[in-house]
């Protein structure tokens, strides 16, 4: 059985670690998959992966270039995605950065930058789509938290800012959306193995692994499986939630 036949999801940051995960695995249950990312290599290479993980070849799959910080990009590209694909029933905002120091040495752009690329962006995807939705009376977002959003994390008050805020943004939303159809949770994911934790220092991944019961790095495929559920029929009745992907690093 193909859990998403027939859909169409938005992924952004598709183009590595948790969002493409998400992307193939969506791919693989029989939806068209389109994905935002910056990097043109990056981005032309996880097409190709994605396109390879079709259940059908019949699906569509597609990358669009743009920074999902930049507002008037983003309804741009969606205006081009709904022509393109018809419709978006699934949105995942995944795409984040990092950019750690504590707060006496923290800059102000790294502020903003953070804030942008993690926050902004999801009041730019949502917003853009929101109108197509609800003429539908129907869609799912599913925003990618995390772990530090709920727990802090020394030299990340942007951060766990930016994470903190999609939570609330996300409980607002399902609130706002609930009778229209439109569902929308959180997941938020505790150390998985991408780009964004390659770069730790050593001695901080072995204090991270220290703080997980299960004693493991966990996988982009993880967190993709619950963004299976949370985007198929078999979370109808779940909004507003935030669900934690961390082998037991908060409970
Ligand atoms: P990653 O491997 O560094 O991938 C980040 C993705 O975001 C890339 O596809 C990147 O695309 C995209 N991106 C970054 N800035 C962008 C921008 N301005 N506009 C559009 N796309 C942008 O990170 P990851 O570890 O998979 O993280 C994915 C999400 O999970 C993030 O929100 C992160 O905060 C969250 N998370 C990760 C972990 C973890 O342990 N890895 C834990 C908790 C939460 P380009 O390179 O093409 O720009």
């Amino acid at each position: 059985m193909q859990l998403l036949k027939g859909k169409v999801a938005l992924i952004t940051g598709g183009t590595a670690g948790i969002g493409k995960a998400i992307a193939c695995l969506y791919a693989e249950q029989g939806a068209d998959v389109v994905i935002l990312g910056t990097h043109p290599e990056r981005s032309k290479q996880a097409l190709q992966e994605i396109e390879a993980c079709r259940a059908d070849p019949v699906q569509k799959v597609s990358v669009f270039l743009v920074d999902v910080a930049n507002a008037k990009g983003v309804d741009e590209v969606v205006e081009q995605i709904l022509k393109v694909h018809g419709k978006v029933d699934i949105l995942v905002n995944n795409a984040g950065i990092t950019r750690d120091n504590l707060l006496m040495k923290m800059k102000e752009e790294d502020w903003d930058q953070v804030l942008d690329v993690n926050l902004k962006s999801v009041y730019n995807t949502c917003r853009a789509l929101a109108r197509s939705m609800l003429k539908a009376k129907a869609g799912c977002i599913i925003n990618i938290s995390s772990v530090i959003g709920l727990m802090g994390g020394a030299g990340q008050v942007n951060y766990a800012a930016s994470k903190s805020g999609m939570i609330g943004f996300t409980k607002s939303l399902a609130k706002e959306l609930a009778t229209r159809g439109i569902r929308a949770n959180c997941i938020a994911p505790g150390y998985i193995a991408t780009q964004m934790t390659e770069v730790l220092p050593e001695a901080h991944k072995e204090a991270i692994l220290s703080q997980i019961p299960m004693n493991r790095i966990g996988q982009p495929r993880d967190v993709a499986h619950v963004a299976l559920f949370l985007a198929s029929d078999l979370a109808g009745y779940i909004t507003g939630q935030v669900v934690t992907v961390d082998g037991g690093m908060v409970m």
